[in-house]
């Protein structure tokens, strides 16, 4: 078996304390760890080595939420992220649908009412008839909570399914989710295209596994040619939507099932909506839309049936719950159900939470699965919708951790963009992106803790501890070497270091070391 010594490095091994030297690794795995000297010796002559000039040599990061397919699907979409403007917006749908022969579809991502300065409020069905009335046009919000769509697109969605919760061409939550379902999706062949860049570019950022949010046939599907033509390896573990959930309790899948590249992992539940859309499920109005509460996908009952059902059939489960009252129903749902606690249940998001969820999650054993970058992106307008009282417990990572409950990291990409480091920043300094100030100072993490969320313990929330998420003899060969350590890297410039060099399972994925 080929082995190669990584040498004259900075190594953190997270479980470990930091050494000055290097590993070596053989085949997929971590064989040696050492001083320069004694890694040399253990590999002897023959080895190929690879200096890393003193850099820092981390374990791969762990992307704990994100949604590779439609990352990829995203490369095929008219991009409307960080259009500050609604007529801005038109202006793109209008260009766009120009370069459209008649009838087929437009479909844009990313627009964000928040940011628009002319008027802070979603675009109408009319409007969009405007720009592009030869297309059916379908806008999603950045959230991915709402999307509106034109006349054509209407007409198309009313002959195939129930539009009545329409109103003024805004789909929400499950409609959309529907509508997104039964609408024409880009041929699988251009989605494989597209997915060689897009996982080169999440390498160059550090990552070596990759969570799916959003599993279901047609990820399967890409996922499956990728690994038949893709020429580099990459991990992939997924949580299937709940209308899997019967399928995979037939077929006998359980969490893990799989291995490299796809494993699945369970079930995902998006048991509410989101706080930018408003429907995300608050206990109390929203302190900007009086009487609305935001939406509660599921009732308790159902929630805790499928926990149920997936727990009994050995599945993990994690639950979307971004208000308040949905992480509460979330948390009682796996507090009711026996043998849940073992399968490492997840929370993804906790963006409201209350002293008495977060003391519930602890109890229970609930991992908090969160999105740091979301405090510094949202940090503008959260008051604005839950008001001063609730802002304690809002993006409340420092109180979950110190409350002993586990955290791993994630961006929600494409949502928010997926740079590991950019998390780490905004977790350990809270700062705004967009407008600046701090959110919260109190919640920061420490720099040590932000990187467990990104290694171990987002390898723990897989129940893949004892393969990766540190360096360790033994374990996968997953490394990421940075151009300066984190842990003395002022907390502001964390968010400039470099990724130099990705290894996933002892193979180079990503290099911008050697010359
Ligand atoms: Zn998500």
């Amino acid at each position: 078996m080929s082995r190669t010594v990584f040498l004259n490095a900075n190594v953190i091994p997270i479980e470990q304390s930091p050494y000055s030297g290097g590993l070596v690794v053989e085949g997929t795995r971590i064989v040696h760890m050492g001083s320069d000297e004694d890694v040399m010796e253990y590999a002897g002559g023959s080895s190929t080595s690879i200096d890393l000039q003193g850099k820092t040599l981390l374990p791969g990061f762990v992307e704990s939420h994100m949604h590779p397919f439609s990352l990829i699907l995203s490369r095929l979409t008219l991009n409307l992220t960080e259009l500050d403007s609604l007529s801005d917006v038109l202006d793109a749908v209008k260009e766009a649908s120009r370069d459209l022969e008649p009838r087929k579809w437009l479909v844009g991502r990313g627009w964000d009412d928040n940011l628009f300065k002319d008027v802070k409020r979603f675009p109408t069905k009319e409007e969009l008839d405007r720009q592009a009335s030869r297309n059916p046009v379908l806008l999603i919000r950045v959230c991915g909570h709402a999307a509106v769509v034109n006349s054509k697109a209407l007409e198309y969605f009313a002959s195939r399914m129930d539009t009545s919760a329409i109103s003024d061409g805004v789909l929400k939550e499950t409609v959309l989710g529907e509508a997104l379902h039964i609408m024409p999706r880009p041929p699988m062949e251009r989605m494989v295209e597209h997915a060689g860049p897009v996982f080169h570019d999440m390498f160059s950022a550090g990552l070596t596994t990759m969570t799916d949010m959003n599993g279901g046939a047609d990820n399967i599907r890409l996922y499956q040619k990728m690994r038949d033509r893709m020429d580099f390896p990459f991990k992939i573990r997924m949580y299937m939507m709940p209308a899997y959930l019967d399928d995979l309790v037939h077929m006998g899948i359980q969490k893990g099932f799989g291995g490299d590249p796809v494993k699945i992992m369970g079930l995902k539940i998006l048991s509410d909506g989101s706080l930018g859309a408003r429907t995300a499920n608050l206990q109390a109005p929203y302190s900007d839309d009086a009487g609305n509460r935001g939406i509660l996908n599921y009732p308790f009952e159902e929630v805790h049936e499928m926990v149920r059902k997936a727990s009994e059939n050995n599945l993990q489960v994690a639950v979307h719950a971004i208000g308040d009252a949905a992480a509460s129903v979330s948390v009682d749902a796996f507090a009711g159900v026996r043998g849940a606690a073992k399968l490492r249940p997840r929370l993804e998001h906790c963006q409201i939470l209350s002293r008495e969820v977060i003391d519930k999650m602890s109890n229970v054993g609930v991992i908090a699965s969160v999105q740091p970058v979301f405090a510094s992106f949202d940090y503008p307008w959260v008051e604005d919708r839950i008001g001063k009282d609730r802002l304690e417990y809002a993006y409340a990572w420092r109180s979950l951790r110190d409350s002993g409950v586990r955290l791993c990291a994630g961006s929600d990409a494409p949502i928010y963009p997926y740079e590991p480091l950019l998390g780490i920043w905004s977790a350990a300094s809270r700062k705004g992106i967009r407008k600046p100030g701090v959110f919260r100072e109190a919640q920061r993490l420490e720099v040590m803790d932000a990187l467990r969320m990104y290694t171990i313990d987002g390898a723990y929330s897989l129940f893949e501890e004892n393969e990766t998420g540190s360096l360790e003899v033994g374990k996968r060969a997953d490394m990421v070497v940075l151009s300066s350590d984190p842990t003395t890297t002022a907390t502001d410039d964390i968010k400039k270091i470099k990724v130099e060099l990705t290894v996933l399972d002892g193979e180079v994925v990503f290099d911008a070391l050697t010359p």
